[in-house]
């Protein structure tokens, strides 16, 4: 029998939050950000589950761009980092691929691409309004209309990131949202500016594009709630491989950081930080067996983790652990671990097999 390690990928409950994000704004079109294999949850039946209801895919770069298509994808797809190189662009009209501009290299680059090409809307060009990673300046932003007049025609998306989107406190994100639109707004070019925490609460961020992901994979990009509910994608299970009873004073793993305080009975789970289980992880961090939450005890190892099942009756080997998911949120996990839930979603390691749950799967 195989190894009882699952990432169970609920489909339906990834189209319903995506849907959710997506009705908050019903005059703009969506982007479903798909990069880093869909968060974890793998890109191409992400993208199958996606494509009736989103109008494109982002992804980070162009092998991921093409991976998609290999897979019979057929929806625009965002190439966020824009081109590595010339000769990528060559893919554009072929592949129906869309480009981030965000250096004046690639400017120059899709400029002289535009000159053999009859192609038209490809091209997003992203400024930086503060949040100061990738992006054109955003006071040459005249110069670049004057200099680039074929890239910057009004077929072109201009775009740029929050970087703070996700903050209760938005003066930061209103001062950037307001510099952009002051610069770009008066033009006639679309614009994008949401992610999913601009998409969810910052009306001024919705604009012609929102480009949503992790909202779509049921974790919310806030520390403190909104009203929008999002249901969990991604359950990480595992199963039971060893009990024991240790007495009171004994210590439980490697280092041996954890003591029993009592006589405890310790379960071992087959899942550990080579499966992307972080191994920070402290004592007392939770995980559901039986419907009930017990506490990690002990240093994550590479494959394994134990837990003090002490308060559970009636524990078997092949018992699973539900490690976050539909019982225990992956933020929840995230902020025992000190990260957030797209970490933790986007290192499931490629040994953990994925199954999919889709009730909605049309024939
Ligand atoms: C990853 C990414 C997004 C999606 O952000 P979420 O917070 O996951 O919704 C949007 N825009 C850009 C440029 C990105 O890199």
């Amino acid at each position: 029998m195989a190894r009882g390690t699952y990432a169970t990928i609920n489909l339906d409950a990834l189209v319903y939050n995506f849907l959710q994000v997506k009705h908050l704004s019903p005059r703009s079109k969506h982007v479903a950000v798909i990069k880093a294999d869909a968060y974890g949850n793998g890109a191409i039946p992400v993208a199958k589950a996606l494509s009736p209801y989103t109008n494109m895919f982002a992804v980070a770069f162009l092998e991921e761009a093409i991976a998609l298509r290999e897979a019979g994808i057929t929806l625009p797809i965002l190439v966020l980092q824009g081109p590595y190189a010339y000769q990528e662009l060559e893919n554009t009209k072929t592949l129906n691929f869309h480009w981030v501009l965000h250096t004046e290299t690639q400017m120059a680059w899709f400029s002289e691409y535009l000159s053999h090409s009859d192609i038209q809307g490809h091209q997003w060009v992203k400024v930086d309004s503060g949040m100061h990673r990738l992006g054109l300046p955003m006071n040459e932003f005249d110069d670049l209309m004057r200099r680039y007049p074929k890239v910057m025609s009004n077929k072109c998306v201009i775009m740029t990131h929050l970087a703070a989107a996700d903050e209760d406190d938005q003066t930061q994100t209103n001062i950037q949202i307001n510099s952009f639109l002051s610069k770009v707004s008066a033009s006639d070019f679309a614009l994008s500016i949401a992610n999913s925490a601009g998409a969810i609460a910052l009306p001024k961020a919705r604009q012609n594009f929102n480009r949503i992901g992790i909202s779509t994979y049921g974790s919310a990009p806030f520390c403190s709630d909104r009203q929008i509910t999002l249901r969990p994608v991604m359950t990480l299970s595992a199963s039971i491989i060893a009990i024991r009873e240790i007495p009171k004073g004994d210590t439980v793993g490697y280092g041996m950081t954890w003591q029993a305080t009592k006589p405890t009975t310790i379960a071992t789970v087959a899942i550990g930080y080579a499966d992307g289980y972080p191994r920070h992880a402290k004592n007392g961090t939770p995980a559901v067996l039986h419907n009930r939450r017990i506490s990690l005890v002990g240093r994550v190892s590479m494959d394994m983790i134990t837990y003090d099942i002490s308060n559970v009756e009636n524990v078997k080997i092949g018992d699973m652990v539900e490690l976050w998911g539909n019982q225990l949120p992956i933020n929840e996990i995230a902020s025992y671990v000190g990260t957030i839930g797209y970490e933790l979603m986007t290192r499931v390691s490629k040994r953990v097999p994925r199954k999919y749950i889709h009730a909605k799967e049309k024939t």
